[in-house]
């Protein structure tokens, strides 16, 4: 349950006296529902109103404040005149103050001849003449104190003005409860860290522009506070995963050796080196909680085949999952062919498989009769039943959403969790993400592969580049062409795809091809083996195939437009090309106009094939704050802290949090009351909530 301490902050802005439903409807567009939202909403720039001397010490086109005499009005002649209001300082310099459609009684009363006045707003130098027009604000010398000298700037939506917001940040943290410290003594006052009520008010009063960056010791501590939040909420998930024990998974290697035994290949040392330590999580009593990262192409399909086999080994059964239902018929493909051979029993379960074949289906998982179970995520279906789940892998992670993850697992008896990702994820994303979740690599790529011959060249080029095919074809080879990326909607990205099947098909005829996303599951199967077979030579494709479609021949991938794809697509499109022993080449067809950003991703493509240093360099161009708020690469949200100011603080936070889990994983010590406040502060109760109770 929330503290009640913290009852006044998760009160409805409107709450706020002054602030009515229409003013909350306005709010719900800065993302403040309710009070401690406006804590958040920290301001990003101030506005210098300090007093100058007079007239000429005022810089043109910025805020200026100084003390005027009015000498004279001017009336307009029509409606579309101003009115104008003639002031000068002590030292007789002008400054005309301008109003539109403002009624000339309260000018008259605001601003009366001969009076003295502070007016406080945005003036410029016209013809040798300055004026302000609307002054923000127009107080007589003795209330000079009602302008601010440094004034936050925040955040703003249409109908809410910076005044109104200063006034509602003022509620809110008036409204801040008195609560506990629950940051440690010692590096509080090694960091110079403030406590987390100054640290708020000084962030919404802010004395400079310093006070604005990431590294003031105010916008630190906040930054620390949400972090912490983070990791201890996954920190505590862990500890409890850790917990339960009971499960060892140590089989007899019969089955693997066959397996292995049956492979044209031997396992790569990288390989090697990331089953054993899966197999030893497997063995340990405590429940696997893993992330293998491996780079397209690297190998990871025969990893999560021995790491389920040793589950079947030890009489219980295992499940892969796949994010999309080519995928998931690739994965049975490649496994069920070797399985079979060794009297285990492999299945695939698809949103596509119904009535009679799926009800059998689900009656030999549950009887035990299926060793080991393929799919989407169909698995999740609530009839989907196991007789014992222990090991359970999930492919391309960051399709998947937390609860979805862990929910296979759930559908076992403390099931060993492998998951797995061919997009590189930069570490502070791993823990962000996922926290200490056990981290293995495969960072070698099977021997022979050739690196691909990667060009960058313009749209210009195409007629030279469909020569280019033609030689291929000619040699047996087979070419991808993906189409572009159109931003407005995937029915226009499907014209595209067709209008250059339509070009292609006058030089190439029946051996070029169309699969798209808008085609029936059955028909891209069909397409993708007539790919395989050579029937077709040539694959015009939206992205359908981004990830992880397998088909040796495949030396060529021509991206058209390649300037509207992101790093980590361009990557994972290449890697189709990767996958045989002939060299491959990589066409980059980019269009005009071409962003600086845009020009740097493709010279990173055609520079490196290394997926981490990928990764990183997509992470410095896109900055870390805007991959830290996207979903798909299963990034956190977070309101307070950046990337990569606060990187630093991220794995402090990380350490600090594990400490606690590991001696205090109930939160039960003055401390660890606190940090339960904490956890509430920044709603990251929800996620104890739901993986403790699993
Ligand atoms: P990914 O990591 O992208 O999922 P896959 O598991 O699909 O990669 O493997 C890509 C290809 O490499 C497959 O055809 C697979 O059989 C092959 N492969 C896997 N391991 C090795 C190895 N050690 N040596 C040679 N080929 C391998
Ligand atoms: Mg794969």
């Amino acid at each position: 349950m929330r503290p009640s301490v913290l009852y006044p902050l998760f009160a409805p802005v409107s709450s706020i006296r002054g602030v009515g439903e229409k003013h909350a409807r306005l709010l719900a567009n800065i993302e403040a529902e309710k009070v401690a939202d406006l804590l958040w909403h920290l301001p990003y720039a101030v506005n210098d109103r300090r007093r100058v001397s007079n007239v000429t010490r005022m810089k043109n086109g910025e805020i200026n404040t100084v003390k005027i005499r009015v000498v004279e009005h001017t009336p307009p002649k029509n409606r579309k005149q101003p009115y104008t209001v003639w002031t000068e300082d002590d030292a007789g310099n002008m400054l005309a103050l301008v109003f539109f459609k403002v009624y000339p009684e309260s000018i008259a009363k605001n601003l009366p001849v001969g009076g003295e006045r502070i007016v406080s707003g945005r003036a410029e130098l016209f013809n040798g003449r300055w004026q302000m027009s609307h002054p923000d604000y127009i107080v007589t010398p003795e209330n000079s104190a009602l302008i601010p000298e440094i004034e936050p700037v925040y955040g703003l939506t249409a109908g809410i003005t910076n005044k109104f917001v200063r006034r509602l940040t003022a509620a809110a943290l008036a409204a801040l409860p008195a609560l506990p410290e629950w940051l440690e003594p010692h590096f509080k006052q090694q960091e110079k860290m403030p406590s987390f009520a100054e640290a708020l008010n000084r962030a919404h009063h802010p004395q400079s522009v310093d006070d604005l960056s990431p590294l003031s010791p105010a916008r630190r501590r906040l930054a620390y506070d949400e972090l912490l939040a983070n990791q201890l909420a996954l920190a505590l998930v862990r500890e409890k995963a850790k917990k339960q024990s009971g499960r060892q998974i140590a089989g007899d290697g019969s089955l693997r050796r066959q397996v292995q035994a049956g492979l044209s290949f031997s396992l790569t040392d990288a390989q090697e080196r990331v089953l054993k330590e899966i197999y030893a999580d497997q063995a340990s009593p405590w429940r696997m909680l893993r992330l293998l990262q491996g780079d397209v192409g690297s190998g990871k399909t025969v990893v999560a085949l021995l790491a389920m086999l040793n589950a079947v080994e030890c009489g219980a059964q295992a499940a892969i999952m796949a994010p999309t239902e080519i995928l998931a018929k690739q994965h049975f493909d490649s496994i069920a062919p070797l399985t079979d051979k060794i009297g285990v029993k492999t299945a695939l379960l698809t949103g596509k498989i119904k009535g009679k074949a799926r009800k059998e289906l689900l009656a030999e998982l549950q009887n035990g009769k299926i060793d080991i179970l393929v799919g989407t995520h169909a698995l999740f279906t609530e009839d989907v039943a196991f007789a014992d789940l222990a090991c359970a892998v999930i492919d391309e992670q960051h399709r998947f959403g937390v609860r979805q993850r862990l929910g296979l697992a759930d559908k076992g008896r403390r099931a060993d969790v492998l998951v797995m990702t061919a997009t590189p994820i930069p570490r502070t994303l791993v823990l962000t993400a996922f926290g200490d979740m056990e981290y293995s690599k495969i960072d070698e790529l099977p021997a022979g592969r050739k690196p691909v011959d990667t060009r960058v060249m313009p749209l210009e080029k195409t007629s030279d580049v469909i020569a280019a095919v033609k030689r291929k074809i000619e040699t047996g080879e087979r070419v991808y062409w993906v189409c572009p990326l159109v931003e407005e909607s995937e029915k226009t990205d499907l014209a595209a795809a067709e209008e250059r099947y339509d070009i292609l098909r006058k030089t190439f005829g029946a051996d070029v091809g169309l699969i798209h996303g808008k085609m029936k599951e059955k028909e891209k199967d069909e397409i993708m083996e007539r790919f395989k077979s050579g029937a077709i030579k040539l694959l015009v494709a939206t992205t359908v195939i981004e990830v992880g479609v397998n088909v040796p021949e495949a030396t060529v991938m021509i991206i058209e437009h390649a300037e509207r794809f992101g790093l980590a697509q361009l990557h994972q499109l290449r890697g189709r090309v990767k996958r045989g022993a002939k060299p491959a080449t990589c066409l980059l067809l980019y269009g005009y106009p071409l962003s600086a950003t845009a020009r740097a991703r493709l010279n990173i493509m055609r520079e490196t094939e290394d997926g981490f240093v990928i990764a990183e360099e997509d992470l410095k161009l896109r900055g870390g704050g805007e991959i830290l708020g996207t979903r798909q690469s299963g990034g956190e949200q977070f309101l307070l802290a950046r990337m990569p100011e606060h990187q630093p603080l991220l794995f402090t936070a990380n350490k600090d949090a594990r400490m606690v889990a590991a001696a205090d994983p109930e939160l039960a010590s003055p401390r660890g009351q606190a940090l339960r406040t904490l956890l509430y502060l920044f709603e990251r109760n929800e996620a104890v909530k739901t993986y403790l109770a699993g």
